[in-house]
């Protein structure tokens, strides 16, 4: 099951995983890399390689999306992949 918010982030994301996500988020300046818009407190990390397949944390799998963007991108996904 793919995860749709990281609010309680899997123990496998390691301790540093909020300090990361707060780095990675002032990296891009709070903008949505999906849909340009400023989404400071609003921001989500978006796996490109789905974790569970890739087990890849790294910020180069990593983008930051906003909510409503990160729905979207998972919906669409599931769409494709036949799930929905
Ligand atoms: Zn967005
Ligand atoms: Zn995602």
């Amino acid at each position: 099951m793919i995860q749709l918010t990281y609010k309680y982030p899997s123990p496998a994301y390691g301790e540093n995983w909020n300090r990361r996500r707060f780095a990675i988020f002032k990296s891009v300046g709070y903008i949505c890399q999906n849909c340009g818009n400023y989404a400071k407190g609003e921001l989500e990390l978006h796996h490109l390689k789905p974790y569970k397949i890739s087990k890849d944390n790294s910020a180069q799998n990593l983008a930051p999306v906003c909510r409503g963007c990160h729905k979207r991108i998972h919906k669409e996904y599931l769409e494709k992949i036949g799930v929905l």
